[in-house]
């Protein structure tokens, strides 16, 4: 199931899903930032961790599509050590690149890879990778 819907639209099921998904209460993200500051990725994404969960939180699923914080993000937890509220912000990150995969569509195409790029990477890169970019 696909939680495409339109653009702005509030969707308390979308929470719901997210909420399924990463096993966390988007809700009560209080919007203090910490997680943006002590994100090493932050300059890298389009929208801020911070940003992401006050999308999330009202269900702004829509707009949360498209954008590259989830895909940026690289698993290290060093945000939901410090969020005072307590939120695994990595395992919505990771919900959200779920949310994505499971509409059948790859963030990478492993085969438009070129054959010099896959035997120039560590395979361990490459697996990790296929694990978190494709469905
Ligand atoms: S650190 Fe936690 S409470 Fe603060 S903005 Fe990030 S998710 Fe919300
Ligand atoms: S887990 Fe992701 S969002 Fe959190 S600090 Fe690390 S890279 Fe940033």
């Amino acid at each position: 199931m696909t939680l495409k819907m339109n653009a702005g639209a509030l969707s308390p099921e979308s929470i719901r899903k997210l909420n399924e998904l990463s096993g966390e209460n988007v809700k009560v993200c209080m919007q203090c930032a910490t997680c943006t500051g002590m994100c090493p990725m932050a300059a890298e994404m389009e929208f801020s961790p911070r940003k992401v969960m006050h999308l999330a939180q009202f269900g702004l699923q829509s707009k949360l599509e498209d954008i590259n914080t989830y895909w940026k993000c690289a698993s290290c937890h060093a945000c939901t050590v410090k969020c005072p509220r307590g939120i695994d912000i990595a395992k919505v990150m990771e919900a959200l690149r779920q949310l994505s995969l499971r509409t059948g569509k790859n963030h990478i195409e492993p085969s438009e890879m070129s054959a010099e790029t896959i035997a120039e990477l560590p395979q361990i890169a490459l697996v990790a990778g296929f694990r978190k970019l494709t469905s």
